[in-house]
């Protein structure tokens, strides 16, 4: 009997990424049971098998072959530096890695850090970050609450992720560099079977219709006929929009898709222009 071919995708177990990361899945219309503390499920209606991980340790299930895919953040794939593909961005989870030091430091710049020490979860990034910039300062690896490191006299400086920066300030600490940008991507072993590629393929087309749908809206006006050709000029659509007449005579409905960020810089220009009754509402998937 064949064995059905499966992908295996790594997600992180619990944790500030486990959420979205299901989510994203069932977006893509995948179901699946992850009731009770399994290890692994099986989805019931696509090729997948979802295990779930650490997220320290996906990189390297993903680069050995135990996983197919994974879900992480960028900054745990550089740090770990395996052989792993990237091949998407999720949209989730945006964060910075940042060095920063006490507040009463007197920043001069990144010449500082020469002969300092520091703590940090991601040393590997921060090595090569230092090296990069012809700094010569050395690192010790902790694995959390990096930012008490300066006050115990561990170190001179962190390298940490920061998203709003309220936990440096509680610790008495400032931001003084950005060493990357973060946010959850999607990685790949480089060696998928034809097969398991294809599956990959399935997989980016349904994210990509999903995060499409994410940034857009589905616009419905009412317009006077006379002004349709100057308020089609103001939404920047798929293609062009769908009139359709109105039952009152003169009037049309124009349809279209639009950004969202377009729909507010353009809102006042439809209302000038005539535009009535004016209707937004989100789109569930959009195929480009
Ligand atoms: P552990 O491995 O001990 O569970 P962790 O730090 O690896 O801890 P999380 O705190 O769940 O796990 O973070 C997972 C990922 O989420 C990080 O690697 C990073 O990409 C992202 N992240 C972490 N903190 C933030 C934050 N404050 N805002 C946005 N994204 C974050
Ligand atoms: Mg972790």
């Amino acid at each position: 009997m064949a064995t059905k071919i499966m992908i295996r995708i790594a997600v992180q177990k619990s944790g500030r990424l486990s959420d979205k990361s299901l989510q994203l899945l069932k977006d893509c219309g995948i179901k699946f049971d992850n009731g009770g503390r399994k290890l692994s499920t099986q989805a019931k209606n696509f090729p997948m098998e979802i295990l779930f991980l650490r997220d320290d340790d996906i990189p390297q299930y993903v680069a050995n072959g135990v996983a197919d895919l994974g879900i992480l953040g960028l900054n745990e794939v550089e740090e770990k530096d395996q052989e792993v593909d990237v091949i998407k961005q999720l949209g989730f989870a945006g964060c910075r890695l940042s060095l920063a030091v006490q507040k009463d430091v007197d920043y001069p710049g990144l010449e500082w850090f020469n002969g300092k020490k520091v703590a940090s979860s991601y040393t590997t990034i921060v090595k090569k970050f230092f090296a990069e910039k012809g700094i010569n300062a050395t690192t010790e690896e902790i694995g959390g609450s990096v930012e008490i490191a300066p006050g115990i006299g561990l170190a001179e400086g962190i390298c940490d992720i920061v998203s709003t920066g309220s936990t440096l300030i509680m610790n008495g600490l400032k931001e003084v560099e950005t060493v990357m940008y973060s946010e959850a991507v999607l990685i790949s072993n480089p060696n998928l079977s034809i097969e398991k590629k294809g599956i990959l393929d399935k997989l980016t087309f349904r994210i990509d219709a999903v995060q499409n749908a994410q940034k857009s809206k589905y616009i419905l006006l009412n317009a006077p006929n006379a002004k349709i050709e100057e308020i089609s000029a103001l939404l920047p659509g798929m293609k062009s929009p769908t009139v359709l007449p109105l039952a009152e005579e003169g009037w049309s409905s124009l349809h279209s898709v639009i950004e969202e960020n377009d729909f507010w810089n353009v809102i006042d220009q439809l209302k000038d222009a005539g535009a009535q009754g004016i209707l937004v509402s989100p789109i569930e998937k959009l195929i480009a």
